[in-house]
């Protein structure tokens, strides 16, 4: 038996998925109207969905709604998976709230869209105590591929947030590279190859990238950074040019500023890792 509380479209995806694979599950949701037609126990109360599993699934719109929903119960040898997005500390602070209480959080977020969960493609972040994990991983595996990344509570939460920081920038960043384009009378779809030609060649400067971060040296003979810096602050010029906005250029130009000023104009553009790193780079 599965609790699962919180029933957006991720929530709900999780419940039929879950059931889809023959487990039983018992919901509950504010709204409870969206608990019907996914076929799953509705508990008329918090309580009563508690009762029903060891194994509680959330999946609200932050860790705040937790509070809201589970603060006035009794939630002592609970295993709470919460799969809301919010930030690690607050992940944190929720795993030591929930020992207070005798209970254990597992922290995690979940990498796909909520058509997806349940198929092949889903895989799930979490963090926390391996065992707990390991023992409900026939259940978790339904949503998607367990990935364990640590004891660390908000890792999982991190590892999620680490993954939508790298596609919500690219994906800005191909609306920004259209919107250039289209500017100059080129047609979108006309555009789409190149762009897909280039997302696919992204990861090819990873492991370089890598090697530089892990020795901490920037070697810089075919990219440096005062070369890319003047190829970010011609982006920034285009977009001016075509009255696209330019913040997010911008933001790439502004970050090699920093790093020549730190002494890095010669280095890699791989150097950027020294501004990144720390907010008082
Ligand atoms: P929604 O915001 O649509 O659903 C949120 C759920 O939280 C609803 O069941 C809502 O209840 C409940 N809720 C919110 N605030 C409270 C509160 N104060 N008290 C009680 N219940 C509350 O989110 P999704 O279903 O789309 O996503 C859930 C989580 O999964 C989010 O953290 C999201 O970032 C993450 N996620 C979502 C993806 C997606 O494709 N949707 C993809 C990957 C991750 P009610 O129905 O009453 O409003």
């Amino acid at each position: 038996m599965i609790t699962v509380i919180g029933l957006g479209p991720m929530g709900q995806a999780m419940v039929r998925s879950l059931r889809k694979a023959g487990q039983e599950v018992t919901v509950w949701n504010r709204t409870a109207s969206r608990a019907e037609g996914l076929g799953a126990t509705i508990a008329p109360t918090v309580a009563e969905a508690l009762a029903a599993s060891e194994l509680v699934i959330l999946s609200l719109t932050d860790y705040k709604a937790m509070y809201d929903i589970l603060g006035g119960e009794t939630i002592g040898g609970k295993v709470i998976v919460n799969l809301s997005s919010d930030t690690p500390d607050k992940t944190r602070a929720a795993a030591r709230w929930a020992e207070e209480r005798g209970a254990t959080l597992i922290g995690g977020g979940v990498m796909v869209p909520a058509e997806l969960v349940g198929t092949d493609k889903a895989y799930v972040f979490y963090s926390g105590p391996e065992d707990l994990i390991r023992q409900y991983e026939p259940q978790l595996g339904i949503i998607g591929a367990v990935r364990y990344v640590g004891t660390d509570p908000a890792l999982g939460q991190l590892f999620y947030q680490a993954q939508l920081d790298i596609f919500l920038t690219a994906l800005a960043s191909y609306l920004h590279a259209t919107a250039l384009v289209e500017a100059a009378g080129v047609p979108a779809a006309e555009y789409l190859p190149y762009a897909v030609e280039n997302f696919d060649m992204v990861s090819y400067y990873l492991p370089e990238a890598l090697k530089h971060i892990e020795e901490g040296k920037y070697p810089g003979d075919a990219a440096n950074v005062i070369m890319m810096g003047a190829t970010a602050d011609h982006i920034v010029g285009a977009s001016n040019e075509s009255g696209v906005d330019s913040a997010l250029p911008y933001a790439v130009k502004s970050m090699y500023d920093r790093a020549i000023a730190k002494g890095h104009g010669r280095d890699n553009w791989t150097s950027l890792y020294e501004v990144v790193k720390s907010a008082a780079a």
